[in-house]
């Protein structure tokens, strides 16, 4: 299937490794030029070159802190100087957490809301507008399962995630008059190297069976019993922002491998 995306301009967050640096992969490989931007400059620098390398497409990697006003005008700056403009937004920079909501300080929740929800505001902001002046556009929030179905360590990430959810519809509402498709993904278990380093890190004084540790977490969690790849979370949420994807608005999409226990 052509997804009918050569020549557009993709916008990527945290594109410098694990999903979104598959999500960037997946969008060049479809003929796309993409912004990808991180903090370390290093590393989206070299991940942006190793995809025009590989693709022959214009990447180019933008470092920001995408949770600061100022880190997410500049990303929509380099959109426009780089680029002319974006016809797609993917807001994939996020981290999970781990407290207690008596022992977390304010300033806590006030990073993840930053990170999570208001850089998905201000990028919007910045960017909708050009996506409009170019006939349309689509934009896709990466929240997480843990957005419905929370995990009982990371309130914070629990919370922030299902305001992005939120954010999403009510911002599908209201841009779908300009032609800007607005979309949520909920990822399940997404195999990635900070999941290897932390299986490593847990396992180390055990024996150092990280893929066993993996494997117990996906046993007990998803009804597939294994991690998705980022390849397989890449591809949908590629076809979700194309054209080929004209009809979906405002929705929710589940990529978990059966760990949502609900309907
Ligand atoms: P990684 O930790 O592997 O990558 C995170 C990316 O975001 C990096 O490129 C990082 O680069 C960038 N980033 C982090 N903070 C900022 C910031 N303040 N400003 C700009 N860039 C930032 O994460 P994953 O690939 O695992 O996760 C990506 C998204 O998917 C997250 O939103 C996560 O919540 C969500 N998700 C992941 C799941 C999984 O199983 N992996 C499951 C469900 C959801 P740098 O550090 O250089 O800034």
């Amino acid at each position: 299937m052509d997804l009918d995306l050569s020549g557009k301009v993709a916008v990527v967050t945290g594109g410098s490794i694990g999903i979104g640096l598959g999500v960037a992969r997946a969008f060049a490989r479809e003929g796309a030029n993409v912004l990808i931007a991180a903090r370390d400059r290093e590393r989206v620098v070299g991940a942006a070159a190793g995809l025009t390398q590989e693709f022959g497409v214009n990447v180019v990697g933008h470092a920001c802190d995408v949770s600061t006003a100022a880190g997410c005008a500049s990303l929509v700056e380099a959109a426009r100087t780089d680029f002319g403009g974006a016809d797609i937004l993917v807001n994939n920079a996020g981290t999970g957490s781990n407290e207690t909501i008596l022992e977390a300080p304010d300033e806590k929740w006030q990073a993840y809301w930053d990170l999570h929800v208001m850089a998905a505001v201000r990028l919007a902001r910045g960017l909708a507008p050009m996506m409009a002046a170019r006939g349309g556009g689509a934009i896709l929030n990466n929240a997480s399962i843990c957005a419905t179905q929370p995990l009982w360590y990371e309130p914070i990430y629990n919370v922030t995630k299902a305001a992005l959810v939120m954010l999403s519809k009510t911002m599908a509402t209201e841009f779908i008059p300009q032609g800007i498709r607005v979309n949520t993904v909920s990822p399940g278990l997404i195999l990635t190297p900070d999941w290897k380093k932390t299986a490593t890190q847990l396992t180390a004084d055990t024996g150092g069976d990280w893929e066993g540790y993996l494997q117990s977490v996906a046993d007990e969690h998803a009804a597939i019993k294994r991690f998705g790849t980022v390849e397989e979370l890449a591809d949908f949420m590629v076809f979700l922002c194309s054209p080929r994807a004209s009809y979906a608005v405002g929705g929710n999409y589940f990529v978990d491998g059966g760990m949502l226990r609900t309907i």
